[in-house]
């Protein structure tokens, strides 16, 4: 991705920073960065001086060899800000894909269909904020987004797949759940590569108790414990 490509702001107007006070891909409004470098080159200061943030607030650096802030980026498999990409997808009238996006986690688990009629009672409820900022209703579906049910294997599957830890007859692994990984105790930074996992100390199967109350609020019948 050249830098061409990100500075053509018409297409990606959002690129993608890394926060600075946690791990994370946010996402930089391009249009107010090169605003603000423009008026503190005006002003004297220096671009390295400047503090950018994420359109979710966060204080970040963008990444420009990374390019876009967009769905096919294999940058934002993981650990992409929930609520830094509501604020993109609704300023780029792609809510259909960002909910697609969360419902994937559930690996065609029917508890994927709760989150997709909770976004979209959250769509049509709650009021929009700024554009391109974060705002009431980006903010309460990036909530509900990181309490998504998300379909998980234990550990041993990740680690070295299903056939190796269960043996070749076993296609599923039994120990497989969906579950809150917002809720669960997950693994962090100290993990290594295997960051992200859960470790069976504390497991929240979906839909848990935060899906449950805005599915109580916007009277959708969950039932499906
Ligand atoms: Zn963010
Ligand atoms: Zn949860
Ligand atoms: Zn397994």
């Amino acid at each position: 991705m050249s830098a061409q490509m990100v500075e053509d702001y018409d297409s990606y107007r959002f690129g993608i920073a890394a926060g600075l006070s946690g791990p994370g891909w946010h996402a930089i409004d391009l249009e107010v960065m090169w605003a603000n470098w423009a008026s503190s080159r005006a002003a004297g200061l220096k671009r390295e001086d400047l503090e950018a943030f994420s359109v979710c607030g966060a204080r970040s650096q963008l990444v420009r060899k990374l390019g876009p802030f967009t769905y096919d980026s294999r940058w934002l498999e993981k650990l992409r800000c929930e609520r830094c990409s509501w604020v993109v997808a609704l300023n780029r009238g792609t809510v259909e894909q960002e909910i697609e996006l969360y419902l994937a986690d559930a690996g065609g688990d029917r508890r994927g269909e709760l989150l997709r009629q909770i976004f979209t009672a959250i769509l049509a409820d709650a009021p929009p904020g700024p554009e391109a900022t974060a705002g009431h209703r980006s903010e309460l579906l990036a909530h509900a987004a990181r309490h998504r049910p998300v379909g998980t294997v234990c550990a041993d599957c990740t680690r070295q797949g299903c056939a190796d830890a269960h043996g070749a007859e076993v296609a599923v692994c039994p120990d497989a759940a969906v579950v809150c990984t917002e809720c669960s105790f997950t693994t962090g930074s100290w993990a290594g590569q295997w960051q992200g996992v859960t470790t069976g100390e504390c497991v929240v199967g979906a839909p848990c108790s935060a899906l449950l109350a805005l599915a109580e609020h916007y009277g959708i019948e969950a039932g499906l414990r």
